[in-house]
């Protein structure tokens, strides 16, 4: 039978359904699409868009009907993948394919409303009358709590009792008016959710290479010889990227290699699996460093040229039984080490020293090899329960590689964050691609792969406690004189000709404080520097709900943030909420957190008339109802376009956060209170500042030229009042307006770099016409690394980059300066202060220099095989409370660790039919021969509990799972998928963040939903 287009369509439709009802047996559906109507295609408008769910960010093409015109009711009614784009080339996972029931969920809010405290129901209010309550509310507390001034009398400036939790799903421009909305009030109880998934990411390949960011792209995994997917699960989490993959594998024959606790469907197609404990990831890892520099299997002239092996460092460095010198016991989070001595030793000039021949015992390299010595294979069997044969397999591909004409790529995502140490097993992974040569390569990198489709962006804000846009800290307490921070986070270099792009920070600073404040930042008020909120401490989630727990919160604001399902430890998340005076939700959907409150059965068993929490509950556009730019992980900035109106009343998140200012405007201007000026000086001078457009807070981001610039050769740069390309042409002086200079070339005076389509291939599927990438359109990060110092490929076939006499060119934007001749020593590490590779990462990280294997907070381990005096990481950040709510092996003898799934993205596409009838009802997996032990059978209702609570689901018993062998004891895993609850079109569910832990990595407080202890039984 020959399908017409539209035939097909009609066939592809259902195909989603049709394999799960294939699998549940059910008679295939696609006959009766004969019955169907016919889509009318070709009278729709069409819009591009991107999925709003995962951070491939796969293009969309969005139909609607309805023109616009006065009367006629927009509506999408199919959306289907863009065969232009890069990545996704019309493909869409189940996800994606299923967007239209999202859209049209039966959980949209349609209207605003609000449960009074005690209430045991919603009731609807008017925009007028929510808006006006919160900017009361927000007033009369701000006013209250606000803090001029700390204990010592240091100007402050900051407002702790009420905080935000930002999305990660809106726009670049929401994110925008997000952060200055918070930080105009004074919050420093900001963040988003990256804050619960990829925080260590930034702080480990941040201090590694310069930049907290996958460092290569989809496509280009399609290049690599060998692809270690260790720390994630692509072909389940990001199934449109993975097809690249799958690429690499026909194109190069590579090999994929999968390590992880499950059989999962990565492994599935995978040429080799790997088992491996929950949460022993590090000892892993620091095997591999010990097999490549024990067998001597490192890129040498790569590692000796790019890498900071030969730098020597300080005689009073140490590292003996687990701890790291400086030591400080009894203290803990930041403060545990006294961090002098990591450092490299300096000569006259202030510069490291080092011993090119690499021969002298302090070089870093030789100290990572005496670090790394204990991880022999048979202790890293012992600790991960991995065989032996396993183990060297995976170390022996990547040994491979060590060749200059190979590459591995490296694929992780939760699988390494979700740790107390999860920065550290980054580094781990990070070090291992410097040894083996693979950063900078097409074909290599390290590549974090985003969850939400713009949690790049908003990490790329700013939008986290002590953070700001553009990768820039706060000020602290103790910085209060202007100077005193310039200098203070101005990096000088640490070797002699290096570029160190953070040498340049007055200039973006100052830009962006011309962007907050406007005309009212001149230099004599410091550009506002006062205006600012001050830190002590961070305010990060996890403290933050420590702090509502103590009452010491008033209000709260979520916006497009679910975090009764996010947070760990769920139970002691909705003691935190209700002891909230009021919490604001601002979401397309009717989602657990705003929910809080309602006695759902078993699966929220709460006490509704005791909570005194008045709730407002605000319907927000979604992401087909709103136009700008979201960043995929790749870092491109990619705009869509708006399809349709948003259903009911719903509002935009910029048109809700700007009616409330301006009624706090209003309310301070005729009432005065506490610290005005941040409030009424923000810069909100939109067309209309009740509703700012997307493409003014584009420009607003990207930046203007305050005044005529010219170059140091007296030449023109820009007129003022132009948008500026390029963020080395910002100024100190005031005469540079940007909100963030990574974005800087975003918008330029040729047009809307980020709606460019030309999707041309200019090699290794580089496709710079498509979209921009930051920064300054570079699609691998690090590529002059590709090339030898003199500028020669290191694998002739790869010549992804070249000098052209004058100047480097090629496929790609050079993330080099354009005229830095070959042999000029500048390293390829630009924002480093070394410009090379870091392998010891000085001071940046609170817990060490080097990576170190310790165990989750809840482990079946009492000791480990080597001498170790912490068997945790030290410098965790652990509340009383929460560390009170530990369970023990004795008790919970299995190891449990959380997952998503195909199907569901979070606790999100729950609320999508498609999606749930496709994965109904709540499950965990666990081995045949736990099943056995326990007496429990395939579909079996179980009960797993941990120390903080419990969850009941369907036992899905399976070989994926198996039984290990660690440290001479038999050792279980259990699977537990994160994306059920108690709202959505799913079976009514348990948040599986019942079970886990109120703990986070050390250096970013990401919780630990990796691994934790629990106990099974049938229900
Ligand atoms: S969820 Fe990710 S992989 Fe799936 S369609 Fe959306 S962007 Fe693509």
């Amino acid at each position: 039978m020959k399908l017409g287009r539209r035939q097909f369509l009609r066939g592809a439709g259902t195909c989603v359904a049709g394999a799960s009802a294939l699998a549940l047996g059910f008679t295939p559906p696609f006959a009766r699409a004969q019955e169907t109507r016919e889509y009318k295609l070709l009278q729709a408008k069409q819009t591009r868009n991107n999925c709003c769910y995962c951070s491939v960010g796969c293009g969309l093409l969005v139909y609607g009907i309805g023109d616009g015109a006065i009367n006629s009711q927009e509506s999408i009614f199919h959306i289907e993948g863009d065969p232009d784009h890069p990545v996704s080339r019309g493909s869409l996972c189940p996800k994606g394919a299923g967007l239209i029931d999202f859209i049209h969920s039966e959980t949209r809010l349609q209207y605003p409303s609000y449960r009074a405290p005690g209430s045991k129901e919603w009731k609807r209010i008017s925009w007028d009358e929510a808006t006006s309550r919160i900017a009361r509310l927000l007033k009369d507390d701000r006013d209250k709590h606000f803090i001029t001034h700390n204990e010592k009398g240091e100007l402050v400036n900051r407002w702790l009792s009420t905080g935000m939790l930002a999305s990660s799903a809106a726009s670049n421009e929401t994110g925008t008016l997000d952060w200055k909305f918070a930080r105009a009030m004074g919050m420093l109880c900001f963040d988003n959710q990256a804050r619960t998934c990829h925080g260590p990411t930034v702080a480990a390949l941040g201090s590694t290479y310069g930049r907290g960011a996958m460092t290569n792209n989809w496509v280009d995994i399609r290049n690599a010889n060998t692809v270690l997917v260790f720390g994630g699960n692509a072909a389940e989490a990001h199934p449109v990227g993975f097809k690249w993959a799958v690429q690499a594998k026909i194109n190069n024959g590579a090999k994929l290699i999968v390590v992880d606790p499950r059989f999962n469907r990565t492994a599935a197609v995978a040429d080799h699996y790997v088992p491996i404990r929950a949460g022993s990831d590090a000892a892993f890892l620091l095997g591999i460093i010990n097999y490549l520099l024990t067998h001597d299997r490192i890129q040498h002239e790569y590692v000796r040229a790019y890498t900071t092996a030969s730098l020597l460092v300080r005689p009073d460095y140490s590292f003996e039984d687990g701890l790291f010198s400086g030591y400080r016991p009894g203290e803990i989070g930041p403060r545990t080490y006294d961090k002098t001595s990591w450092n490299y030793e300096l000569d006259e000039h202030g510069f490291a020293k080092s011993d090119p021949t690499l021969q002298n015992p302090r070089c870093v390299i030789n100290l990572l090899r005496e670090h790394a010595a204990r991880f022999t294979p048979e202790v890293v069997s012992e600790i991960c329960g991995t065989p032996v044969e396993g183990f060297k397999l995976v170390c022996e591909a990547l040994a491979e590689t060590s060749v200059p004409e190979l590459t591995t790529t490296w694929l992780y995502a939760l699988g390494f964050t979700h740790h107390t140490n999860g920065s550290q097993v980054i580094r781990g992974a990070a070090i291992i691609q410097l040894l083996l040569g693979n950063v900078g390569m097409p074909g290599g990198g390290v590549n974090a792969l985003r969850g939400h489709s713009n949690i790049q962006g908003y990490t790329d804000l700013g939008l986290l406690s002590l953070r700001m846009p553009g990768y820039m800290n706060l000020p602290m307490d103790s910085q209060q004189d202007m100077n005193v921070y310039l200098k203070e986070q101005t990096v000088e270099p640490e070797l002699p000709d290096q570029v160190d792009l953070w040498r340049n920070f007055p200039e973006y600073f100052v830009s962006l404080m011309k962007a907050l404040w406007g005309d009212k930042a001149t230099k004599a008020n410091n550009w506002g520097y006062d205006w600012l909120p001050k830190w002590d401490q961070s305010y990060d989630l996890l403290h933050v709900l420590e702090r509502m727990r103590h009452g010491k919160m008033t209000g709260y604001l979520a916006q497009g943030f679910n975090p009764l399902g996010s947070a760990p430890d769920k139970n002691y998340t909705t003691q935190a909420l209700s002891q909230l005076k009021f919490l604001v939700t601002m979401d397309p959907l009717d989602t657990e957190t705003s929910n809080f409150w309602q006695h759902t059965g078993e699966y929220n068993d709460v006490p509704t008339e005791e909570i005194q929490t008045e709730v407002f509950r605000l319907p927000t556009t979604c992401f087909v109802e709103e136009y700008g730019s979201i960043v995929n992980s790749a870092r491109w900035l990619q705009w869509h376009w708006k399809g349709a109106n948003a259903p009911g009343e719903s509002w935009s998140d910029a048109k809700i956060l700007s009616a409330i200012l301006m009624k706090m405007r209003e309310l301070y201007r005729k009432e005065g209170g506490a610290c005005p000026e941040p409030i009424l000086n923000i810069s909100w001078n939109y067309q209309n500042p009740l509703e700012p457009q997307p493409e003014e807070v584009a420009k607003e981001n990207n930046g203007y030229a305050l005044a005529d610039l010219y170059d140091e050769h007296g030449k023109l740069i820009a007129r003022r009042g132009e948008l500026l390309s390029d963020p080395l042409h910002f100024r100190a002086d005031g005469t540079t307006a940007s909100f963030n200079w990574v974005f800087a070339g975003s918008w330029t005076e040729a047009g809307n770099q980020m709606a460019r389509r030309d999707n041309t291939d200019t090699g290794w599927g580089c496709t710079p016409g498509w979209a921009w990438s930051w920064p300054a359109n570079r699609r691998i990060l690090y590529n002059r690394a590709c090339l030898d110092p003199m500028g020669r490929p290191w694998d002739p076939k790869r010549r992804y980059l070249y000098w052209d006499g004058q100047k480097w060119t090629g496929a790609d934007n050079p993330d080099y300066p354009l005229h830095s001749p070959p042999g000029s020593g500048v390293g390829p590490f630009i924002t480093l202060a070394e410009g090379r590779g870091r392998l010891f990462s000085c001071t940046s990280l609170v817990d060490g220099p080097f990576p170190e294997h310790y165990e989750p907070m809840e482990t079946p381990l009492s000791h480990l095989p080597y001498p170790t005096k912490s068997l945790h990481d030290p410098a965790v950040r652990m509340y009383a409370d929460a560390r009170a709510r530990l369970g023990n092996v004795e008790h919970f003898p299995y190891v449990a660790t959380t997952y998503s799934i195909t199907e569901l993205f979070r606790t999100w596409t729950k609320h999508a039919r498609i999606n749930a009838i496709l994965q109904p009802e709540q499950f965990i997996e666990i081995s045949e021969e736990l099943a056995d032990k326990l007496g429990i059978g395939i579909g079996d209702m179980v009960k797993v509990s941990s120390y903080r609570g419990y969850i009941k689901a369907v036992a899905v018993v399976t070989k994926r799972l198996t039984r290990l062998d660690v440290m001479g004891k038999s050792l279980y895993q259990i699977g537990v998928p994160s994306n059920w609850g108690f709202k959505g079109a799913t079976k009514p569910g348990f948040l599986s963040n019942t079970l886990t832990p109120a703990v986070g990595d050390a250096n970013t407080q990401t919780p630990e939903f990796k691994a934790f202890l629990v106990n099974v039984e049938k229900a």
